[in-house]
């Protein structure tokens, strides 16, 4: 396993609008881009902090797992996600040492990375994410 960095926190919130001034008037931080993706129904909202992004996921319908996660949990941190060389080979290797997957292969998401969930029950209860940008 070769993790860089932290790629990104999600971060699950009803309303991207309400959130937004929070990181931008408060904590002086840029939004630079907000993008739909259709298949995960969420509008999402990326500000960075240094390597770092922050993602904001907004439901954009209730059928979204964001909007369960938010029935469920409320608000606050969905996810974290690492930045790693190939996702493929990041998913064979932790499967290979008795991890679940949620993504047995990699897909699309946001800004045009591979990206691949962990189980939560594997991972000390943290959906973890890998991506890469290949
Ligand atoms: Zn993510």
């Amino acid at each position: 396993m070769n993790i860089s960095h932290i790629e990104h926190l999600g971060i699950a919130v009803k309303s991207i609008e309400a959130c937004l001034p929070y990181y931008e008037q408060v904590l002086g931080l840029k939004c630079y881009n907000i993008e739909v993706v259709e298949d995960q129904k969420v509008k999402t909202a990326f500000l960075k902090v240094g390597q770092t992004k922050i993602e904001l996921l907004e439901p954009t319908s209730e059928e979204s797992t964001i909007a369960k996660f938010i029935e469920k949990k409320g608000e606050g941190i969905h996810h974290i996600a690492f930045a790693v060389p190939d996702v493929a080979e990041a998913l064979a290797e932790v499967e290979s040492k008795g991890v679940q997957l949620i993504d047995k292969v990699p897909r699309g998401g946001a800004e045009g990375l591979n990206i691949a969930f962990l189980h939560p029950k594997s991972t000390c209860s943290v959906l973890t994410e890998f991506c890469d940008n290949k």
